[in-house]
């Protein structure tokens, strides 16, 4: 098919052409004197962006899932109780995760729409008066029901409770585009994946370690090789790998970072917002409603949105595949066909994003679902026209400036 396809599912995210370009390089040998030049300062920046100054970065060869494996298996020892709460498939995909090694979950199911509650863990927490509790395990973005948790609020549930349990976090479709401050919130393992905020291929697990994370790992007895901590700090105090890392990803990381360094974070942040709530304009102006229940939990990188009853939210996203060359994201799970996903991070703007919900109000009216063709882009439009803003100075000589010139001058 001509032209782009766009990718509006909630990672893999578009890859932008800078990162593209930068992991186009020959393979080089990972043992090389010089090698320790890309990893170090590389390892140092990673930390700005989980915006720690005290955690130590891990890049992994894996993803997401890599990343949830290493956080458990670096703290924890089998039978060990751990807190967790479920409102998707990805929380629910981690819990499994946990019960697979062998650990004494304590499941808090909670509407899927919602996301972890800080009262309860605080009182949970409160009446664990013997501290069995390990570890507190959230997922930061839901990405499955558009959900974010209030992180800090956690952490301050916690304190409340003065419990000591770790605070395990799972941002995989939140660092990097939405606010997540390691330092501030005292999270103890933070993990996400490279293919959503970072904007690059999946293939790496990337995960941060709070000095408590780190100290407890001499104790933690669940076995790991592949994912040691230790094996990997050993390697990258000297800018090296204990295995052979994935050279054209290092190269794409780097650039990825440079380029959210530029921008800066508060931006980032700002824009993700920006256009996020755009979409959410968009949803109003179509007269559907979000997953996501209430305005507290919404979240800015994803939306995932309901379809009306008797239609199959998969068909919206078969015709936007197969008819208009767009990916949108599908509902999983107990809320498989109710609904479609619009991804909202990473590389994008204004126009990209219309570009995504003109292609949605196709999809959906082809689908059946009784929407007016253009509402929706027009509320995008309308907000973001009202919230922009000053423009940069002009350069001269540009195309404004040529046309206020008289006719035959040159
Ligand atoms: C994508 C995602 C994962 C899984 O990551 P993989 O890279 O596919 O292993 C885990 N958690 C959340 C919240 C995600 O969005």
């Amino acid at each position: 098919m001509a032209g782009r396809n766009f990718l509006f599912v909630p990672g893999p995210t578009n890859v932008p052409d800078r990162v593209l370009r930068a992991m186009h390089v020959p393979m080089e040998d990972h043992r090389s004197a010089g090698f320790p030049d890309l990893v170090l300062p590389l390892l140092a920046d990673l930390r700005k962006i989980f915006q720690t100054a005290d955690g130590t970065a891990f890049i992994f060869p894996g993803t997401g899932t890599g990343g949830w494996e290493s956080a458990l298996v670096n703290t924890l020892s089998p039978g060990d109780k751990v807190l967790a709460f479920r409102y998707g498939q990805f929380s629910h995909l981690w819990i499994d995760m946990m019960q697979r090694f062998g650990l004494d979950v304590t499941v808090v199911d909670r509407e899927w729409g919602e996301g972890a509650s800080p009262d309860m863990v605080r009182d949970l927490l409160a009446a664990d008066k013997g501290h069995a509790y390990q570890a507190v395990c959230v997922v930061h973005n839901e990405t499955a029901t558009g959900v974010t948790t209030d992180v800090g609020a956690v952490r301050k549930a916690m304190d409340a409770a003065g419990h000591p349990a770790l605070l395990l976090v799972d941002s995989v479709s939140g660092l990097a585009s939405i606010d997540f401050r390691m330092d501030e919130w005292r999270v103890d393992l933070a993990i996400t994946g490279s293919q959503k905020g970072f904007m690059l291929p999946a293939g790496l697990g990337l995960v941060c370690a709070s000095p408590r994370a780190l100290a407890r790992g001499a104790g933690a007895r669940l076995p790991r090789c592949y994912w040691s901590f230790d094996d990997m700090r050993k390697a990258n105090a000297t800018g090296y790998f204990p295995y052979t890392p994935s050279i054209p990803m290092l190269y794409g990381l780097r650039e990825a970072v440079n380029l959210l360094l530029e921008e800066g974070l508060p931006a980032v942040f700002a824009r993700h917002h920006r256009l996020a709530e755009g979409c959410r304009r968009a949803v109003q102006g179509w007269g559907l409603s979000l997953c996501a229940r209430g305005p507290q939990w919404y979240s800015d990188t994803v939306s995932a949105i309901m379809v009306p009853p008797g239609i199959n939210g998969a068909d919206v996203i078969d015709i936007a595949g197969r008819r208009y060359n767009f990916a949108l994201g599908a509902g999983l799970n107990k809320v498989a066909g109710k609904l479609f996903r619009i991804g909202h991070l990473g590389d994008l703007n204004e126009i990209t994003l219309l570009a995504g919900l003109a292609g949605s109000e196709m999809a959906m009216r082809d689908a059946g679902i009784d929407i007016t063709l253009g509402s929706g882009v027009a509320a995008a439009q309308r907000y973001w026209r009202e919230t922009q803003q000053p423009l940069p100075p002009r350069a001269t000589g540009g195309p404004a400036e040529a046309a206020a010139r008289p006719a035959g001058s040159r």
